[in-house]
């Protein structure tokens, strides 16, 4: 019989497509896995079991009388809980959100519905999305599918768990500063962040508005093309969405002949982990046997943008975050007895330690006096390092870097200081503050057996070279496969 979950996503649609799988079939196949799996990992805060199968079925009736299905047919697919789900409960992993049902589907989920993927459920995340290593949910610990005693990174981290453990064909996820690419490195799955606003905004609850963008998690580099070409392009909902195309899914090259990538200096530094920088270098002798040339590049802005995102990022959520007041979403607390006590008592019992420290600290730097020194400065440094990133594109055409310092990290390692766990997305922020596309491919296991991950960075909107040279890696370092 064949497996299913082991189907990649642009297969299983094919199968689907020419009745070789019911999508029913399909449906019941990673359910099944969710059951099994799901006590352990928990990616889940949500399945949505019932009316993923009344969907899959009437796929099969659709094709069954004839209708031509879309390019998603019958794939499960998971949303992390800051996306818009209609009709189903969006938290963001915080209280604060409890039983706020999404009143409308985000732009990404309304995108994947018209092309007949399957929704099974909605995924674990930081709070708010705060986060890099799903510890800062209000309801449950993910655990990483590759070693239950370890994080599976974040803040999609239920996302990169749902598609790394096969309980979904593959998964959306919020990147900020990191947030698909450090998990995705983490669980040993691509994850794609493209270059803000290919892909709409519209029905992500807001962190850090100039820095979000919506991504996948997915086994194979055709699918995060696959995905991408379903979710990106233009949205009139979202005044950021770029007038830019996703690219079509193309074939893998067969070289990299002509290909100049680029290594950053400032990526190889004191604190890297020597498995990671040694498996990152094992990467680039593949590029380099594909025909590349590789080069060093310079980033001299690079050891500015934690500091400058703890500016921009609390700064934006500070704003963004004061909707939430008790009295238009979610969460009220009734033992308040005026206006300013609702605010306060909802906010307090609402909101999780992560969220109130971000919140502090933006409110202190957007205020007068502090604004100039503080905000309007991380911005000038972010433009800064936006330029640094042209420069180097001037000369290379891709950027190979870590992902991440250190593989997956064990619960409770990193969550009594915020700035170790901060540090965790210090290779993958710059690629925020510049707005550019990145993604982290699996490149190795460490020696404990967990994933590595090697970070490959393109020029906006040039997802297509990105996911050209992403896809001829696979074809020649196969990525490590799950066990079970
Ligand atoms: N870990 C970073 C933070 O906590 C990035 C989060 C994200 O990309 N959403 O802000």
């Amino acid at each position: 019989m064949m497996d299913i979950t082991s189907l990649s996503a642009s297969r299983l649609a094919e199968a689907v497509k020419n009745g070789e799988v019911a999508a029913e079939a399909a449906a019941k196949a990673y359910f099944d896995r969710i059951e099994k799996l799901e006590p352990t990992i928990k990616a889940f805060l949500a399945v949505a079991k019932d009316s993923a199968l009344d969907q899959a079925r009437l796929l099969d009736r659709n094709r069954k009388n004839g209708e031509k299905l879309g390019a998603l047919a019958g794939v499960p697919v998971a949303l992390k809980d800051n996306l818009q789900l209609k009709g189903v409960e969006t938290t963001c992993g915080s209280k604060m959100l409890k039983g706020h049902i999404a009143a409308y589907d985000a732009t990404v989920t309304e995108r994947l519905k018209k092309a007949d993927a399957v929704i099974v459920g909605k995924t674990n995340l930081d709070e708010f999305a705060m986060g890099s290593s799903t510890e800062n949910s209000a309801f449950q610990k993910t655990t990483n599918p590759w070693d239950p005693a370890c994080v599976p990174g974040g803040s999609s981290g239920g996302s990169a768990a749902a598609a790394a453990a096969r309980l979904c064909a593959f998964s959306l996820g919020s990147d900020t500063g990191g947030s698909i690419r450090q998990p995705a490195a983490f669980c040993g799955v691509v994850g794609l962040k493209p270059t803000y606003g290919l892909v709409s905004r519209y029905g992500l609850v807001a962190f850090a508005s100039s820095l979000d963008q919506i991504g996948p998690f997915t086994r194979t580099v055709e699918d995060a093309a696959l995905a991408l070409s379903v979710i990106g392009g233009h949205d009139p909902l979202d005044s950021t969405s770029a007038v830019n195309a996703p690219p079509a899914v193309s074939p893998a090259p067969k070289d990299l002949k002509g290909l100049r990538i680029g290594l950053p200096k400032e990526y190889f530094i004191d604190g890297l982990d020597p498995e990671v920088e040694k498996s990152v270098r094992g990467a680039v002798e593949v590029f380099k046997s594909l025909g590349a040339s590789v080069v060093e590049v310079s980033l001299p802005h690079t050891k500015y943008a934690i500091a400058s995102y703890y500016i921009i990022a609390p700064s934006e959520a500070s704003s963004n975050l004061a909707r939430f007041d008790g009295v238009r979403y979610g969460f009220v607390d009734r033992s308040a007895s005026t206006l300013e006590e609702v605010y306060e008592f909802t906010r307090g019992a609402g909101f999780g330690p992560e969220v109130k420290r971000r919140i502090m600290l933006g409110t202190y730097a957007l205020s007068a006096g502090y604004y100039d020194a503080y905000y309007s400065k991380a911005q000038r440094v972010r433009t800064l390092m936006a330029r640094d990133f042209k420069e180097a594109f001037k000369d290379v055409d891709v950027i190979v870097a870590p992902t991440t310092p250190t593989p997956a990290f064990r619960f409770g390692e990193k969550t009594a200081d915020p700035v170790a766990m901060y540090l965790s997305d210090v290779f993958t922020i710059p690629s925020n503050m510049a707005g550019n596309a990145s993604l982290s491919l699996p490149c190795g296991l460490s020696a404990k057996g967990l994933p590595l991950g090697v970070q490959l960075i393109a020029d906006v909107f040039q997802e297509e070279r990105l996911l050209s040279v992403a896809r001829a890696f696979e074809a020649a370092k196969p990525f490590p496969r799950l066990a079970y």
